[in-house]
């Protein structure tokens, strides 16, 4: 299959409403679109006909038990989805919508279970990514995408990453430009008796408790799960966002981890200004700023690939605000390997 790769905006910066409705149209016929949104590129397909749900299935390589978030434009397109609509999800739709945040509801019988993996609820998400909005309301029906790259790889916050990827699986790519965020939604399920954050992202755990007062975060989002355990989010089981390098962190200050990376034979993953210091690096964001560092983690990934690095050693993003979100994927990048230079007995 011939993919092409098609500009989502006109030289004047507005959508280009002729590739919105090239995607659209393909969406409608039941195929898979790669199309930007503020957080990762998407895959999607018409969320509610099982065979183009299926597609994304194939074209990732992604196991059947990991469930896909549906995207919507409205408010009006939650309800079909879902069989309630609790207090708590109205209040972070009102906060938090359009944007990164994904709310597990309870599954109506519209969604076809292979959307969900079988569970009886569902993944809502309503994106504020212009182009992401224009093909979801042209396409005129709700659209399952989980992060466009193959299962176990990066996911891509840019076209090309989308191209490496997909080419020869999907007939077309929209090309927005690079991913603001950087980092996939905030999962936060609200079947519960208490909000449950299933995986950090763009909306964080202070502003999620600002608006809804208490909030759980699920064990799996800072640990490895015990061999054998439920997942409250299936994705979070799988080896994830994995380069080929094989990645240790390490916790302590920048003089620590200089001292500890000294005269080894390993490229360094740190921060921006403190690349100079070593032979072989990659940056990835500010010290201290959770934004910029999830805006470039998925890029430094893939760079260190690109680069053939073998050995890597990472500086540890702090665990407050966006930082979680980047901690989340780097654990896992790093096969949950973790030194910490603060505590060296430990
Ligand atoms: P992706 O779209 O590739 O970023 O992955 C979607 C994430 O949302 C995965 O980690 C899924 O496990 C999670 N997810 C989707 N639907 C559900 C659901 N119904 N219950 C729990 N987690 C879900
Ligand atoms: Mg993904």
């Amino acid at each position: 299959m011939e993919t092409q790769v098609r500009n989502a905006y006109r030289p004047d910066g507005a959508v280009d409403e002729a590739a919105v409705d090239a995607a659209a149209a393909l969406l409608r016929a039941g195929e898979v679109v790669a199309i930007p949104t503020e957080t990762v590129y998407g895959l999607a397909a018409n969320a509610l006909n099982e065979a183009a749900v299926a597609k994304i299935f194939a074209a990732k390589g992604r196991p059947q038990d990991n469930p896909l978030i549906v995207h919507i434009a409205a408010m009006a397109d939650l309800q079909p989805l879902v069989t309630a609509v609790p207090e708590a999800a109205k209040r972070l739709a009102k906060a938090f919508w359009p944007g990164p945040l994904t709310m597990i509801l309870p599954r109506s019988a519209r969604v076809p279970a292979a959307v969900s993996a079988g569970l009886s609820t569902v993944a809502v998400r309503m994106p504020v990514h212009p182009v992401a909005a224009a093909v979801i309301r042209k396409a005129g029906v709700p659209l399952a995408a989980p992060s466009a790259n193959l299962s176990g790889s990066p996911s891509p916050t840019n076209a090309a990453y989308v191209f490496a990827d997909m080419h020869g699986r999907i007939p077309l790519i929209l090309d927005g430009g690079s991913a603001a965020v950087g980092v996939e939604s905030t999962v936060v399920s609200l079947v519960g008796a208490v909000p449950r954050v299933l995986r950090p992202g763009g909306v964080t755990v202070e502003q999620l408790r600002a608006v809804l007062g208490e909030v759980e975060v699920d064990d799996a989002v800072l640990h490895k799960l015990k061999d054998g355990a439920v997942a409250a989010s299936p994705g979070m089981k799988y080896k994830h966002y994995a380069p080929r390098a094989d990645i240790t962190i390490l916790k302590g200050t920048f003089e620590q981890f200089c001292a500890y990376v000294d005269g080894k034979d390993a490229t360094v993953l740190c921060f921006q200004g403190e690349d100079a210091h070593f032979p072989r690096a990659v940056t990835y964001g500010k010290a201290h700023d959770g934004a910029s560092q999830a805006a470039r983690l998925f890029d430094a990934l893939r760079e260190l690939d690109e680069q053939g690095a073998k050995t890597v050693y990472a500086r540890c993003p702090d665990l407050s605000g966006m930082g979680l979100a980047v901690y989340n994927r780097l654990i896992r990048a790093a096969g949950f390997h973790l030194v910490d230079l603060e505590n060296p007995e430990k």
